[in-house]
């Protein structure tokens, strides 16, 4: 992880997160790859609550990354 990135704190430990500062909350994410992105409503950001578990979760979330025009969802590859 890069580490000027501040990573939501309910994001569950993984490749896939979102970056706190960047999210404007636009539920993308949420509806791309509903079985992994969630919307933390008291703060107005998504998280991950849970990582792919699944090539197609892991598609959807693939293509959560190329939806989110603020560039908030990272995959470090590991
Ligand atoms: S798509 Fe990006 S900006 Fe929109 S809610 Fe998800 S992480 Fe936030």
């Amino acid at each position: 992880m890069r580490e000027d990135i501040k990573k939501h704190p309910l994001n569950v430990e993984g490749k896939y997160y979102v970056a706190q500062d960047c999210c404007t909350c636009m539920g993308a994410c949420e509806i791309t790859a509903p079985n992994n992105f969630a919307i933390d409503k008291m703060h107005y950001t998504s998280y991950v609550f849970k990582q792919p578990e699944t090539p197609e979760e892991e598609d959807q979330c693939q293509e959560a990354i190329i939806a989110c025009a603020f560039e908030a969802i990272h995959d470090d590859g590991e």
